[in-house]
């Protein structure tokens, strides 16, 4: 694609739309960059970008500025109804996502994974098989680099493992890659999406352009995803946590790969690292790009027996007076904090909360009962949550987070655990979820030093 004086406004001045703006430059793009926010790393960014002759507006977007352009790229983060993005639309201009763009100019095999909850763990997965076959493999979009970053290092034999976001899919109109795969879908995102039909219509697009001879990897114990095998043209490969007619699957502990007549023992299940029955779907889906890409079963073996439990999720952060805490802080839905609390014995102590993402925390409520002793929520979302909990009254709201990790540890006694599994975004008191979980670990690590009287938590 020739993008020589193309005038091209990049929208967003993000990890993606920092790429774009330097690779549209170095394309020989009119390249200029809109960006609302006006933080300290927003004007660094611009700082850079203004070094190299690229115009940068911070802190508005002004239609005088985007004017005259004949391509948008947009960023993951900007609404649909921003300003830039209303005005691209009324005036018809091409918008894509950075992944697009990056696809345009990418000579290696496209892997691309989505799906609510699971994502980062399945292609940490994925590239850890590749690495252990010897084979190049360059991980990139919401973890690491960006696609357009990592442009550099991908030739044609390397294997591009993306994870995708129902963001980035949306503004991808002929992105098509050789294997995709869907893990599961649940609510998520529905403030900026507007409905769940929505959502999956965005996370539908990882196939939309698919043909024949690419594969599409999809969890058929998830009625959403299993319906979508009925929409595509790519071969479709199934994985189940229970016997299947044909895909991959367990059976008596062990993941089986049948195909036709043929039926072949893939792994023992009981010798996996990651524990908890949401990480065998990640772990069979993982499994089924691997073979498709050729990847030798002790290959695979190997990754799977050693692969550790990745930070800030279900991590285990040390134990205090004997309660052990456990660090979930990437999980922002209601199911990924099912599949939490699923995976931890009881009792235990839930920590929920921070600002919610248009999540409904009904369908919690019997898990709470068979599981939770009792539940601190936190952050802008605790009385929406409490509120929605009819009958499971033991809850007790707090404003600050540190205060109800503290709470929590009033109300856990030796033996118990302290989850923090959130079903909501951090961005009301952190800047991301990883700093919410290192603030939890810290606490927790510092709860060792006072007596478990000693806190004093306000309640609200
Ligand atoms: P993503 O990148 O999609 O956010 P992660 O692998 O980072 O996924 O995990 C996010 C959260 O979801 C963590 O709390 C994790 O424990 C939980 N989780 C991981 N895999 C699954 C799954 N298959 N189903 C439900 N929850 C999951």
């Amino acid at each position: 694609m020739n993008l020589k004086n193309k005038k091209i406004t990049v929208i967003g001045l993000g990890k993606s739309g920092f790429a774009a703006a330097k690779f549209l430059k170095g394309q020989g793009a009119r390249v200029r960059v809109t960006e609302g926010a006006e933080t300290k790393a927003v004007l660094e960014s611009a700082d850079f970008l203004t070094s190299l002759d690229i115009p940068v507006e911070t802190g508005r977007h002004t239609a005088g500025f985007m004017r005259g352009s004949d391509l948008i790229v947009t960023s993951p983060g900007v609404s649909k109804k921003s300003s830039p993005l209303q005005f691209a639309m009324k005036r018809k201009l091409p918008v894509i996502s950075e992944i697009e763009l990056a696809s345009y100019f990418c000579p290696g095999l496209i892997v691309a994974v989505t799906g609510s909850n699971g994502k980062t763990t399945a292609i940490r997965l994925i590239d850890r098989a590749l690495r252990e076959a010897r084979r190049k493999s360059v991980l990139c979009g919401n973890v690491g680099a960006s696609f357009l970053d990592a442009l550099p290092s991908i030739d044609k034999k390397s294997v591009v493992v993306v994870e995708l976001s129902s963001f980035q899919l949306e503004d991808s109109p002929t992105f098509r890659p050789r294997i995709a795969v869907v893990l599961n879908i649940s609510p998520n995102h529905l403030d900026r999406h507007g409905s769940m039909e929505k959502y999956i219509m965005a996370k539908e697009k990882i196939f939309a352009n698919q043909q024949a001879s690419d594969f599409l990897i999809l969890n058929f114990d998830d009625p959403l995803v299993r319906a979508m095998a009925k929409k595509v043209r790519s071969k479709v490969v199934f994985f189940s946590k229970h016997r299947i007619a044909e895909g991959f699957f367990v059976e008596d502990g062990k993941v089986v790969n049948k195909k036709g007549k043929s039926e072949k023992t893939v792994l023992d299940c009981s010798r996996a690292k990651l524990k908890g029955s949401h990480n065998l779907e990640n772990i069979l889906a993982a499994l089924a790009v691997a073979s498709i890409l050729k990847v030798p079963r002790d290959k695979i073996q190997n990754t799977v027996y050693s692969f550790e439990t990745l930070e800030h999720r279900i991590e285990h952060a040390g134990t205090v007076g004997g309660v052990h805490f456990i660090n979930d802080s990437k999980s922002t839905t209601v199911e990924s904090a099912k599949a939490a609390i699923l995976s931890v014995d009881a009792p235990m102590v839930l920590i929920a909360g921070g600002r919610n993402k248009g999540t409904t925390f009904e369908s919690l409520e019997p898990l709470l009962e068979k599981k939770v002793k009792c539940v601190v929520l936190y952050g802008e979302a605790r009385a929406q949550i409490a509120g929605a909990w009819k009958t499971y009254k033991r809850v007790h709201p707090v404003k600050d987070f540190c205060d109800a990790v503290r709470l929590a540890y009033r109300l856990s006694d030796p033996g118990d655990s302290i989850l923090l599994s959130p079903m909501c975004a951090s961005f009301d008191q952190f800047s991301c979820f990883e700093e919410r979980g290192t603030v939890f670990k810290q606490i927790s690590a510092s709860l060792g030093r006072s007596s478990k009287q000693d806190p004093a938590v306000g309640i609200s």
